[in-house]
């Protein structure tokens, strides 16, 4: 691959330079607890609507759903420029890196019309109801129910772990609809308006004091059969399309988080006084040669999606990568701060949230574990497990 940018990329990093310039509000600090995360998630939807207004929302979408209709390598252009304006990250994550390419991928033309264009606005934040209480790193276990009624499916069962569904107009729900078939191909991905009567959400409090997900649950909640992606009992299909996507897509946007958190760090080192010890520097090296990596690695995806079309198993990569050097990362920065970086009262608690929450990026977007099965099998080309 190239990494010099050609006089086209350049102009799209200028012009979007400019405009961050004027554009980027005062950062939000600190940790997200249950008490402020109204106001955190009001702050969030008005930045993406800032750049959805001012054209900078779902960049290489096609531009008759209101994206930019750029090459991917813009994408990156636009991810790398937010993190070094230390601009905020965007709300709507699950619908633009993770259901809008499956959308736009499968959809039928009516969908497409309907969802797109809210999603990149941020008008409609959209949730993930794949994992269920018997089914995370097997998903295709999913038992949650949709028996055929009509010209609906009537939904019943229990979803859990669902980031925003709090605040989620929409969900992308896998359910079964074929209870003789082998559990792979029984499966249907329905679009489902988180209003419909018989669905209630009860959140779940993580460590970090902030409930960012939910538990879920559907009794007897009519969806209409138009509301299918993909096709019925071959949810599979579309549900591996949304977990590449998310795997490739999310490495992207996660980024400028981590960018922001270095910086920041970087910056608190100084105030402290730490940064002349030899030790210090070499965490924070060390820290600052992964970040780049990732973004290096991401480039590389990148330019493999732009030649294939679909996002691959290579994904998988960049999950792994991700997820493991945020935790490296939070360590060093609570090797650092030593004792401060536990305190909520201490640069508004980020530190101590960030170690918190680290935790979960190896679970979350399925696991370290089924990422390495993934690159051995598919991409390394490996005999399975078991
Ligand atoms: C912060 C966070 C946000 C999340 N958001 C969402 C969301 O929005 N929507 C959603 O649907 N889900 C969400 N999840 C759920 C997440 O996808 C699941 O937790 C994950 O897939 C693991 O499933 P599980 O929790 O059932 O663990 P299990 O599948 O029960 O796994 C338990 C342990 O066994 C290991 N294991 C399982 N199978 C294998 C195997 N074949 N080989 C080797 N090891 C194995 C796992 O790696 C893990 O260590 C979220 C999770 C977190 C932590």
């Amino acid at each position: 691959m190239d990494l010099n940018l050609t006089a086209n990329e350049k102009k799209f990093r200028d012009e979007f330079r400019t405009w961050l310039n004027v554009n980027v509000p005062p950062a939000w600090r600190g940790a997200i607890t249950s008490e402020n995360r109204v106001d955190h998630v009001a702050y969030l939807r008005k930045w993406q609507r800032t750049l959805f207004d001012g054209g900078w929302a779902g960049i290489s979408w096609p531009k008759e759903y209101g994206g930019r209709g750029a090459a991917l390598m813009e994408q990156a252009i636009f991810q790398e420029e937010l993190a070094l304006a230390d601009a905020p990250h965007l709300i709507g994550t699950i619908g633009l890196s993770l259901v809008g390419p499956t959308i736009i991928a499968l959809g039928t033309p009516k969908q497409k019309q309907r969802y797109l264009p809210p999603i990149l606005s941020g008008d409609e934040i959209w949730c993930q109801g794949f994992s269920e209480p018997n089914a995370g790193s097997d998903l295709a276990a999913v038992g949650t129910k949709a028996i055929r009624d009509s010209d609906d499916f009537i939904v019943n069962g229990q979803k859990i772990w669902t980031s925003f569904a709090d605040i989620a107009k929409y969900c992308l729900l896998l359910v079964r609809t074929d209870f003789e078939a082998p559990k792979h191909k029984g499966i249907t991905c329905l679009l489902v308006d988180m209003n419909t009567p018989g669905i209630s959400v009860r959140p779940l409090r993580q460590m970090t004091g902030d409930a960012g997900f939910n538990e879920v649950f559907f009794s007897n909640v009519r969806v209409p059969v138009t509301n299918v992606l993909g096709q019925i009992n071959n949810g599979w299909t579309t549900a591996i399309t949304a977990l590449m996507n998310e795997r490739a897509n999310l490495g992207t946007g996660i980024q400028v988080l981590f960018k922001r958190n270095l910086n920041a760090l970087i910056a608190r080192t100084r105030a402290m006084g730490r940064s002349g010890n030899p030790l210090v520097r070499q965490k924070l090296a060390q820290a600052y040669l992964e970040l780049e990596i990732l973004r290096l690695n991401t480039n590389r995806a990148l330019t493999s999606l732009s030649k294939s079309g679909v996002p691959g198993a290579e994904g998988s990569i960049q999950k792994l990568y991700w997820s493991e050097m945020n935790q490296r990362t939070q360590q060093i920065a609570q090797e650092i701060l030593g004792p401060y970086g536990q305190l909520t009262d201490f640069d508004d608690g980020l530190w101590q949230y960030a170690f918190l929450r680290s935790r979960g990026n190896t679970i979350e977007a399925g696991t370290s574990e089924i990422q390495r099965n993934i690159i051995a099998e598919r991409v390394l080309g490996l005999p399975r497990g078991n």
